[in-house]
């Protein structure tokens, strides 16, 4: 294609995207007779050989539970669950191994935030700062706890873009706010959070902050020191792992002070009926049970691989897939994009006059391409904008410039047929 390269384009560092592709092998997959165009990574990213291979590895050569064996394999195992910690930490610049818990993904890391130090330190008529632009895992933990112990969750409002408001931000403080949970990335409409800016700002009102990276861990790099987050949680899932692992990072001393969650094996020190039992030192204190161990592997695999291709290359390239798909769609008469922020990751959410949001999805699907629609986990904000339902198309590195514009065709030949 002949045309001037855009901003994007002269920044982009570069990515092999047919490299990418040939290690994704659902993508060779055909849809309703038609090549698979994914365009739902928001909600799971496809995962790529080298993780899909670790399991098959895990369970050919050393399946074995973790930390108790005085067995070969369950040395194995342990080893392999444990040097996870260490990619955990050194992908989000942890100072740490100690600060990274192993859930099963943001939710869970947010449950546990909120039932172990927000039980511990929260009264009634404490606050909890919570942004608009929030996923309902970090809404609604904090609501079971407004219920159980009477804080407050307050609520920090977006502007017509979707940007957060922080004058509004820094208003909502109070001698009561303890805790600002906040995205890093909205999955609804992508924006970018100025999270740094956020945790001086509610470190200054003596608040800790508790960053959701669920979006943003796909798309660039984290560094938890930088930001000086408290918390911060993301799942596997969406950054090329599996299901069914992800990590909380905690500021150590935080951890150390917090009482566990959930009780079981693994986390104890000493059980007794006689004396107290006593627990084990973070972060095991906070795995009880035996924990998703092929996952865990394979989450560390998934951050390896992604460290390979390079975070910045990919954020540029999405960057690139998100300029091309915006122009695209723009064109479509009575179709308006909620979500403008001037800093996005690869997440364009729309709405279309005249076309329910699920027909297109519906019908899209029938041309090969997978979007997402609904309320995206993220009923308040919809409803703030007037609609119960959009349609969401995400990106990822595997993704092409070509699949973009099939994208936009497909979608103009849908919304000609429902409309
Ligand atoms: N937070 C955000 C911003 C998300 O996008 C999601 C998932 O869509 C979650 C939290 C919940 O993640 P999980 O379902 O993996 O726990």
């Amino acid at each position: 294609m002949n045309h001037l390269a855009t901003e994007h384009e002269l920044d982009t560092p570069a990515l092999d995207v047919a490299g990418i592709r040939a290690q994704f092998p659902i993508l060779e997959r055909q849809v309703h007779g038609r090549p698979l165009i994914y365009f739902d990574n928001a909600a799971t990213s496809q995962t790529p050989l080298a993780v899909i291979d670790t399991f098959r590895d895990y369970y050919s050569r050393y399946n074995a539970n973790i930390h108790r064996g005085l067995h070969t394999l369950a040395d194995e195992a342990t080893a392999a669950y444990e040097a996870t910690r260490e990619t955990v930490r050194s992908f989000l610049n942890a100072a740490d191994r100690r600060e990274i818990v192993f859930t099963r993904g943001t939710t869970e890391a947010i449950n546990l935030v909120a039932n172990s130090w927000g039980r511990a330190n929260l009264e009634a008529g404490d606050e909890v700062l919570v942004s608009l632009l929030e996923h309902h895992s970090n809404i609604v933990p904090w609501q079971l706890l407004a219920s159980q112990l009477g804080i407050k969750v307050k609520v920090i409002p977006v502007d017509e873009r979707g940007v957060l408001d922080l004058d509004a931000y820094r208003a909502l403080f109070t001698e009561r706010t303890r805790l600002v949970a906040v995205n890093h990335v909205s999955n609804a409409f992508g924006t970018v959070n100025p999270v740094g800016e956020m945790a001086t700002i509610a470190h200054e009102h003596g608040a800790l902050i508790l960053v959701d990276g669920a979006q943003a861990t796909p798309h660039q790099t984290v560094d938890v020191r930088a930001i000086d987050a408290d918390f911060y949680a993301f799942s596997g899932h969406k950054v090329y792992g599996p299901t069914g692992a992800g990590a909380l990072y905690g500021k150590a001393a935080l951890l150390e002070a917090m009482p566990p969650w959930q009780g079981g094996g693994e986390m104890i020190k000493s059980v007794s009926f006689e004396v107290p039992t006593t627990f084990a030192d973070v972060p095991h204190k906070f795995e009880a049970g035996t924990p998703a161990i092929a996952e865990v592997i394979a989450l560390g695999v998934a951050l390896e691989w992604v460290r390979g291709v390079g975070l910045d290359a990919i954020g540029a390239w999405e960057a690139r897939l998100l300029e091309r798909a915006t122009a695209a769609v723009s064109r479509i008469d009575g179709l308006r994009i909620l979500g403008t922020a001037p800093h996005k990751a690869g997440v364009l959410s729309f709405v279309v006059d005249g076309a329910h949001s699920q027909d297109i999805a519906l019908l899209i699907d029938q041309l090969g391409v997978a979007i997402r629609t609904g309320n995206h986990c993220a009923q308040p904000l919809l409803a703030h904008f007037g609609v119960t339902a959009t349609c969401r198309a995400s990106f990822a590195a595997y993704n092409t410039l070509e699949e973009v514009d099939a994208f936009a065709d497909a979608l103009e030949r849908v919304i000609g047929m429902v409309r």
